[in-house]
């Protein structure tokens, strides 16, 4: 939980006891872990923001979703970050935010490594137009109530978001089910299929014995429960129940958009969408773009009630 208005106050004062910085840099500081290494590297926010963009969306993405996913990666940073009065990473003092997404961190490339990965040329064409993207929005973030949002997001809902409390436990007023038909583009709204053996199943859920134990004519696994969107909700393995989204992560599936069969010892999930469906969809934000919507605009649409406020307006 924030205190925002008295940290913003210490914000616009500027960092305390910065060790001699560059002449150009003015903060404010985050303190990012890099995962799986331990080093944790002392970022301008907006440097780190630069980082984020280009490690969690594709580069040739439009620019108003290039700049949706900036003010995005800024707003979820600016929550953590303990000198603004976040929590910061549990368990590592030093550090703000982390890299590792398991762990309920955002990804995070410096320089070098895009220049790595993308070679020079594309580095120079990428790197130009995440600059544009998060000078075009500097200081902005996403707001509910006053207090920055939790801005969860996703790669592709395949039609429709899902609410917040139907794939976790919390229902947020801003994370609303909303229709979305602009992620039609995306190379996961197509309908795929994934075939484990069951086996392979019961031992990525634990193992138990309880999970091969199913009543006659009851099948070994069944989706007993889905959300208003029709995915998954809850999943009946055996005796045993999962929620989807754990269920899914366990599996290592695509989303919880999914149906279930039984052949054998083989189970087929056909699945569509990619990712938890939650908050602003990064595909529908490209086709929002591509139908000249400005970043404004995708993230009220994706985040319901919210506002777009600059730091130091607090
Ligand atoms: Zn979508």
């Amino acid at each position: 939980v924030l205190v925002l208005p008295a940290l913003i106050v210490r914000f616009c004062r500027g960092p305390e006891a910065a060790p001699a910085p560059a002449p150009t840099a003015t903060g404010p500081w985050v303190r990012l872990l890099v995962d799986p290494d331990g080093t944790v590297l002392r970022l301008e926010l907006e440097e780190y923001v630069r980082g984020v963009v280009a490690a969690e969306m594709p580069a040739a993405f439009e620019l108003e979703a290039l700049k949706a996913q900036a003010v995005i990666a800024r707003t979820y940073a600016v929550r953590r970050m303990r000198a603004l009065g976040g929590a910061g990473v549990p368990g590592y003092p030093e550090a703000d935010v982390r890299t590792a997404l398991d762990r309920g961190g955002q990804a995070w490339l410096s320089r070098e490594e895009l220049l790595h990965r993308w070679g020079p040329i594309q580095f120079h064409l990428h790197w130009a137009r995440i600059e544009e993207a998060v000078a075009a929005t500097r200081g902005l973030i996403v707001t509910f109530g006053g207090l920055p949002i939790d801005p969860v997001y996703h790669s592709t809902c395949g039609g429709r978001t899902e609410n917040s409390e139907d794939v976790w436990q919390e229902a947020l007023p801003y994370l609303r089910s909303v229709t979305c038909t602009t992620c039609r583009h995306s190379p996961h709204a197509e309908r795929t299929t994934r075939t484990l053996d069951v086996e392979e199943i019961v031992a990525r859920l634990g193992g138990e014995p309880g999970l091969r134990a199913t009543a006659a004519g009851r099948p070994l696994i069944q989706v007993v429960q889905t959300t208003a969107t029709g995915r998954a909700r809850t999943v009946q393995v055996g005796d045993r129940r999962f929620r989807a989204a754990d269920f899914r992560l366990l599996l290592g599936l695509p989303s919880t958009n999914f149906r279930v069969e039984l052949a054998g010892s083989q189970v087929r999930f056909t699945l569509t969408g990619y990712g938890h469906a939650v908050g602003l969809c990064q595909y529908g934000a490209d086709g929002m773009a591509r139908q000249g919507r400005s970043y404004e605009e995708i993230l009220r649409h994706y985040y319901s009630g919210v506002d777009i406020t600059p730091l130091d307006a607090f």
